[in-house]
């Protein structure tokens, strides 16, 4: 290996626009997964029970276990078992042991990857008896939740979503709270129930009371909805008392995926003062199985919208902070054959960027662990990210149809204003390239219905 260790390098040289690889589905311009990408995540198939890291490419699956016992790929390690031999970071359940060995691990596999990969790199390509044991085709495996996330914490940071919300509920003229414009608003979530793409999501059953109603009921929730926002992933924790500064946030940001934070609209009415949102949220959250790094988002860095006024000091710092991503939603009726776009918008809108978030949630000593995972909030966009589609440009169906009043078309001679029982949600993201695109794949999640109540 001749590559450079040095970080600079190995992103100029590993998302060079000019890069192919000898699998030839990595290079039709359309696939999430270019050389370009190079997601990690955890996945086992049919011929291996056995959760291991993987890396997508093109249709495929490098399998880094695999990988390692080939001498192809090697890590310094460092990381030992409870006797203290050398273990492999890549037989796991979870990203997190790989993750915790530090960028300058995450960059060396990256690196490797890249050149193995590379269309005129001849060492896997042209051993076929190598690339059965090392390559997966991504139909025939199951993707897992690609860390352990001790906390999840989800927050509220585009500008139009907050707006919206406020316009809907309290004063459109004073629509953005007095702390909105000065904090990264967020609040602690629920790790626990945060799930991957394709684990099917049941309707909640919980507390709702109208404005009429002299009392709550509990039963199924009536106005089921999606949050389209994206999350990021801690790959180097911070010490409790310590804080993170936002000019070098992103150094402690391993990568990011699609992020679905499920909300009961009338649970969270009647719960969610004084302390914030509860059970509305808590029952799940679904995620998107590929881990897009940081690196492979380089080329995509851009500057967040101006702040005014400026925040303050602890929150300033970080450059190119934003990440041109388009983001899209998709709904599928369970009859129906095909996905209908409902909202198309892009993550650039953000107001409070990754780096704001992350001085903010720190800035009082709270530490943070690797895995822990942070959700950026609705994303929703101007009206012109839409322009000249049936789509939306908004994260949520309370935004969508104005909270039920508008309903929303979505072909097959239905309308929705929340979500049915067997909708099928997707969300999708991908920032473009030049002639390639490095993509998030599907965050995927359909509704069960709620379970029955016992009778009484
Ligand atoms: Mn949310």
């Amino acid at each position: 290996m001749n590559a450079s260790n040095n970080p600079v390098d190995v992103v100029a040289q590993t998302t060079r626009s000019d890069l192919k690889s000898w699998v030839s589905s990595a290079n039709d311009g359309t696939t999430d997964f270019p050389i370009q990408n190079l997601p990690f995540g955890i996945f086992t198939n049919r011929d291996s029970q056995v959760t291991r890291v993987g890396v997508a490419i093109g249709d495929w699956i490098v399998d880094l276990a695999a990988l390692e016992t080939t001498r192809l790929l090697t890590i310094p390690y460092s990381a030992v078992d409870n006797d203290g031999n050398p273990k492999s970071v890549f037989r796991q359940k979870q990203l997190n042991d790989f993750v915790s060995m530090g960028p300058a691990v995450w960059r060396s596999v990256r690196s490797q990857l890249s050149a193995l990969l590379s269309e005129d790199s001849a060492e896997l390509r042209d051993n076929a008896q190598l690339r059965e044991r090392a390559m997966v085709r991504q139909s025939e495996a199951v993707m897992h939740l690609p860390f352990d996330i001790p906390g999840y914490t989800d927050f509220y940071s585009s500008r139009e979503h907050a707006t919206n919300v406020g316009s809907m509920f309290r004063d459109p003229r004073n629509a953005l709270m007095p702390n909105w414009l000065e904090i990264p608003i967020g609040y602690n979530g629920r790790a626990s129930s945060v799930v991957v793409s394709g684990t099917p999501v049941r309707r909640p059953n919980g507390q709702r009371k109208e404005p009429d109603d002299a009392r709550p009921t509990y039963g199924p929730c009536q106005r089921l909805d999606i949050e389209l926002e994206t999350g990021f992933f801690i790959g180097v924790g911070s010490t409790l008392g310590s804080t993170i500064s936002a000019k070098t946030a992103d150094e402690h940001i391993f990568g990011m995926v699609l992020l679905n934070d499920w909300s009961a609209r009338d649970i969270q009415q009647w719960e969610y003062q004084p302390l914030g949102p509860f059970n509305s949220k808590g029952f799940a959250t679904t995620i998107s199985p590929w881990v897009v790094t940081m690196d492979a988002l380089t080329p995509f860095r851009v500057e967040q919208p101006v702040q005014e006024p400026q925040p303050l000091a602890y929150l300033c710092g970080a450059e190119r902070a934003g990440v041109d991503l388009n983001l899209e939603v998709r709904l599928k009726p369970q009859a129906a054959e095909s996905a209908t776009t409902i909202a198309r918008t892009n993550f650039k809108h953000m107001y409070w960027s990754m780096a704001q978030q992350l001085a903010h949630h720190t800035s009082g000593g709270c530490n943070t662990r690797v895995g822990d995972l942070m959700g950026s909030g609705t994303v929703s966009g101007p009206e012109s990210d839409s322009a000249g589609t049936d789509a939306g440009s908004f994260g949520s169906l309370l935004e969508l149809t104005w909270n039920g009043q508008k309903p929303l078309d979505i072909g097959y001679g239905q309308v929705r204003r929340f979500i049915e029982d067997g909708d099928e949600l997707t969300l999708l993201g991908w920032c473009q390239g030049d002639g390639y695109r490095v993509g998030f794949g599907a965050c995927v999640g359909k509704i069960l219905p709620a379970l029955e109540l016992a009778a009484e």
